[in-house]
């Protein structure tokens, strides 16, 4: 008898039986199509067995193995195993995140679209002297002799409508397709600074070998252009490349950058809002290995690929790597274990790299590659603090912004108003002496719970009432921090009625197509004045952006989470890395009541590393992350009671596995305790040591399981929690 071992989307962590007359050790890898309960599932064969622990009564045949797609090959299988046990989620829904939606089901996927390869012909080269100068079809021809074999896909992102010229041009016997080399040329690169060559030559000096490196770099100081290089000597070596860059960092321009970079390679763009069949399409060539570079966000890290060479990780830092929901992986740390299995190097790049990847690469575990200059621009921009203590606001704007913002109207040049939504947690605090609501046992702050009038810490739950009066200065009035921004578009065009403002937000770019004619209008220079949120503040090249003003910033200073101080840092340099990218000088006006605060310090003197320094030292001393490892359970119930119980349970299961060195804290309510009707609450466990959490958290998670939570109890873990 051949049983089939299948791992199916289902909350419970184990493999099902089923029997499977006509499997071969070929279907291991499989997709196959299950009964389950009264329905049908499609699940992942993982293994093949002589036997099974089912009565035959229950055992129940497999309705079919889903032979059209390849297998899914044994080193994805081993990642995706990896990531199930390193998250604690069963292994079918991990598989069910790794495939993409056409694939977790049982219809036939459609071929993926081809991506021809076109070479001029005889007759092309003379005709081309013939066709009017700057007609589409003449510059496509020379696209053509300058490139080489060219894709099609290459050639449209060069050349935006070639699509017709190509039918054209092929109909007349101009160009014809050709035959794919055994490794596509790249095109010219600038000449690399020496920084860019040494990066460069320490990447690709490991190819075959696995090695995390740490490219730091200022924004515009040419990191994709090492990447670009990187790839270069990987496809070379016939390898393929796969780079990860944030959701929203994933723009036209940077697919254009690497299509016209690599113009006869096979490339896809992989990311959650492309259609389904060109994302199953996209994940089907790689298996197959007809792809030379894989580009996307997050969920890419999972495409399989059988020539792996090179992984690239862009904006290592951003938040977007880290998974909100089901299983809470961090593609970022997942790319690092798949060049560990692969034995392949990686390139995590940033302006401002997490405090984790620095503190590997200052302990010698990641190597530290920088480029401490910019590439084009002459400077970086000017950073200076506003003091906002004791101007008056406009609807929010000081005067001295309100003055630079008009000097740069009238040299004609744009500007970006920022504001700050990130970190936003009720925290009291005091304008006359700066106190804040802290936590006595934490190096946290206590936030405000309006409702109950209580300040309460999220990370061991203390609790206090509101001082009606500040503790240290005796100033009747404290608040909560932060305040409305809703209105500062309007002020401005009240202010600048003949000034373009333009506000870019997750409303005004809620579609890719809305937010690329928004860019495309900033591009063209028909906006003045931008305001809007870290929607701006990644991968774009505004040329003519000279002005940044930061608004509400210090919100993050006084956030709840230790990382929003880092966050802040990151996304101010960020957003000032906007201004002043080309030969024009770039200045950035932050408004704060905190104007001497070590952050903004530093971030004026572009001292990253001072900043990321100070940061360590205070997380060591905290024990806080990179110097504790955390996991965070949580759960969900009609009744915050019930939640409570459910991880009070919980934790004394976990405290009866008598685990060394790690520590399991009391339940606590989460921040945002009631959500969509549900009460939710947290138990926060770590660990000083990393294998220990995690042996705690195999034996801990499985205890969970085999309890079965009580009717109405929701729960998941987060392992390495972003948010508390
Ligand atoms: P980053 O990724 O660090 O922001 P980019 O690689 O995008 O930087 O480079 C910023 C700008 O400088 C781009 O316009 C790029 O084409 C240009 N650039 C990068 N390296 C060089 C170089 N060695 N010579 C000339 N221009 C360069
Ligand atoms: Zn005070
Ligand atoms: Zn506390």
């Amino acid at each position: 008898m051949v049983i089939a071992r299948v791992a199916l989307n289902v909350p419970l962590d184990k493999l099902f039986d089923y029997e499977a007359s006509d499997a071969q050790p070929d279907d291991i890898g499989c997709r196959a199509e299950v009964p389950f309960g009264r329905r049908h599932m499609v699940g992942v064969i993982v293994e093949l067995a002589s036997g099974t622990d089912l009565p035959s009564d229950k055992l129940r045949p497999i309705r079919r193995i889903l032979r059209d797609t390849p297998p899914l090959p044994a080193d994805w299988r081993a990642l995706v195993l990896a990531c199930s046990r390193y998250y604690q989620h069963p292994l079918g829904e991990t598989l069910a995140v790794a495939l993409p939606p056409a694939l977790r089901r049982a219809e036939a996927v459609p071929k993926p679209n081809a991506d021809p390869l076109f070479r001029i012909t005889e007759a092309g080269t003379e005709a081309r002297t013939r066709l009017r100068p700057g007609s589409l079809a003449s510059r496509s021809l020379s696209f053509l002799v300058e490139r080489g074999p060219v894709r099609a896909s290459a050639l449209k992102a060069a050349l935006p409508k070639a699509a017709a010229a190509l039918r054209h041009l092929s109909a007349k016997g101009l160009i014809e397709t050709a035959t794919p080399a055994a490794s596509p040329a790249a095109a010219q690169a600038p000449v690399a600074l020496p920084e860019q060559s040494a990066a460069v030559e320490a990447i690709s000096g490991s190819l075959g070998r696995y090695q995390t490196f740490l490219l730091h770099g200022v924004t515009g100081s040419g990191k994709t252009e090492v990447y670009l290089v990187a790839i270069e000597r990987a496809l070379a070596r016939a390898s393929q490349a796969l780079m990860l860059v944030p959701e929203i960092a994933l723009t036209p321009q940077l697919e254009n950058r690497v299509r016209t970079r690599f113009p006869g390679a096979r490339i896809a763009c992989l990311h959650s809002g492309m259609a389904e069949g060109a994302r199953a399409g996209g994940f089907i060539a790689a298996a197959n290995g007809e792809l030379d570079i894989v580009l996307g966000t997050r969920l890419a890290v999972f495409t399989p690929l059988p020539r792996l060479g090179l992984i690239v990780v862009d904006e290592e830092q951003d938040p977007s790597f880290k998974q909100q929901d089901g299983i809470r992986y961090c593609a970022r740390d997942v790319a690092v274990l798949r060049a560990q299995q692969a034995a392949v190097p990686i390139v995590l790049g940033s302006a401002t790299p997490s405090l984790e990847t620095f503190q590997h690469a200052r302990s010698g575990r990641y190597r530290l590659l920088e480029l401490p200059r910019r590439a084009l621009a002459k400077s970086l921009p000017s950073v200076r603090c506003i003091d906002t203590r004791n101007a008056k606001l406009q609807e929010g704007l000081s005067e001295p912004l309100l003055a630079a913002l008009e000097s740069t109207l009238r040299r004609a040049e744009q500007s970006l108003i920022f504001l700050n939504r990130r970190g936003y947690a009720p925290v009291l605090a005091c304008p006359a002496c700066g106190w804040v609501s802290g936590c006595e046992h934490c190096s946290a702050n206590m936030v405000l719970h309006l409702a109950d009038r209580v300040l309460r810490c999220h990370h061991c739950g203390a609790q206090s009432g509101v001082p009606a009066s500040c503790p240290t200065c005796g100033n009747q009035d404290i608040h909560p921090y932060g305040r409305g921004t809703q209105r500062v578009e309007s002020a401005l065009r009240e202010r600048f009625p003949t000034a373009r403002v333009l506000r870019v937000d997750r409303d005004s770019a809620s579609t890719p197509g809305k937010s690329q004619a928004l860019l495309e209008s900033i591009h063209r220079g028909e906006v003045d004045v931008l305001v809007g949120t870290q929607i701006l503040a990644k991968g774009h090249d505004f040329p003519r952006l000279t002005l940044v003003g930061v608004l509400n910033a210090d919100a993050s200073l006084h956030a709840v989470d230790f990382r929003a101080p880092e966050r802040l840092f990151a996304q101010l340099m960020q957003v000032g890395g906007r201004s002043g990218r080309a030969d024009l000088e770039g200045e950035v006006l932050i408004q704060t009541e905190h104007p001497d605060h070590p952050l903004y310090t530093a971030l004026a003197g572009h001292d990253y590393h001072g900043f990321a320094t100070a940061q360590l030292a205070e997380r060591q001393q905290a024990g806080f992350p990179p110097f504790m490892f955390h996991a965070i359970l949580r759960a969900e119930a009609s009744q915050l009671a019930r939640s409570l119980e459910f991880l009070q349970t919980a934790a004394a299961l976990g405290g009866q596995l008598g685990q060394a060195a790690v520590t399991i804290y009391d339940p606590v309510p989460m921040r945002l305790t009631r959500r969509a009707r549900v009460e939710r609450a947290q138990l926060l466990v770590e660990s000083p040591q990393r294998p220990r959490l995690q042996s705690f958290l195999r034996a801990w998670i499985a205890q969970i399981y085999a309890q079965r939570a009580p009717a109405g109890v929701r729960w998941s873990i987060d392992v390495d929690p972003h948010e508390f």
